[in-house]
């Protein structure tokens, strides 16, 4: 089982603090932030102790592409309405892009965006131009998220991310990441998770997917609302959300755990080990809150 968490990346260690927090919860893969995901200011990457991080998932045995890179989230390729926002996504996705390369890192997942006072289809049409206008370097792969569809965001359907894929200049360099809070919230039922995935693989091709989300989530399905859940503790549950991990069809496919801290304690050590044994245990996570 390919699976691991959102981790923190700060000082002193930087990456090498995020490959070591990643080992602490018996992870084997990891996804962080390379700065604060609201602001464009970003540390020199010679800063960031890439070396010792890449000798420490060496060590361990877990392969460079593990690593995922999440794009900040003040990146919105939707958006035709604020030149400055727009100019401001495709700039710092660029330098985002290269600094992932330097990293090492392969993966990087960004958000469609939010049309904002548009429409979806112009959503759609200006994440297709923004996008055109970026460079994805060789080494790296661009994977689009699933979302929920709260407020304006473009990305709730297979549909509108296989029309963003098709319009891309480089789509060789773009794929998929599949969050589960988010298909729930948007409408997918899961809990049918090989007949969603057959409807994935007819719109968009299941070799595009790259990065599993794994979330349980606090609302109904269909609500369009992304709140994420712990594991078992969600309207999804651990069934479903165990199922999705022990899966064939996407076991060489990494599982990202983004489940809230409970307690300001991070339950990923918890949650991985429950996952991995298949036994759900509501009081291991209860005990974080004390
Ligand atoms: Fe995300
Ligand atoms: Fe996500
Ligand atoms: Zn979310």
């Amino acid at each position: 089982m390919i699976i691991g968490s959102h981790v923190q990346m700060k000082a002193p260690l930087f990456l090498e603090g995020s490959v070591q927090e990643a080992l602490d919860y018996g992870a084997n893969a990891l996804m962080l932030y390379t700065g604060a995901p609201q602001n464009t200011k970003r540390r020199e990457i010679r800063d960031m102790h890439v070396t010792e991080a890449q000798a420490l998932m060496k060590a361990n045995g877990i392969p460079m592409e593990r690593m995922i890179i999440h794009a900040p989230y003040i990146i919105n390729p939707a958006n035709s309405v604020k030149p400055e926002v727009a100019e401001l996504a495709v700039e710092f996705l660029q330098q985002e892009l290269y600094r992932v390369r330097e990293i090492g890192a392969r993966y990087v997942v960004l958000h469609p965006g939010s049309y904002t006072t548009t429409d979806l289809e112009t959503g759609i049409r200006t994440i297709i131009s923004q996008l055109n206008k970026v460079t994805v370097p060789d080494e790296v792969t661009v994977c689009l998220e699933t979302m929920a569809g709260k407020g304006s965001e473009v990305g709730y359907r297979f549909e509108h991310l296989e029309e963003i894929l098709s319009g891309l200049a480089q789509q060789e360099r773009y794929g998929v990441c599949f969050d589960t809070c988010h298909t729930s919230d948007s409408g997918y039922d899961i809990a049918d998770f090989d007949s969603v995935l057959d409807e994935f693989d007819r719109i968009i091709g299941l070799s595009l997917l790259h990065v599993i989300h794994l979330n349980d989530s606090k609302n109904a399905r269909g609500a369009r609302k992304d709140r994420h859940e712990n594991i078992g503790l969600g309207t999804i549950g651990f069934e479903t959300l165990h199922a999705i991990t022990a899966n064939e069809r996407t076991a060489s496919v990494p599982k990202i755990l983004e489940t809230p801290y409970i307690g300001a304690k991070p339950p990923y050590r918890q949650e991985i080990e429950m996952l991995r044994k298949g036994i759900f245990d509501r009081k291991v996570l209860e005990d974080l809150k004390v």
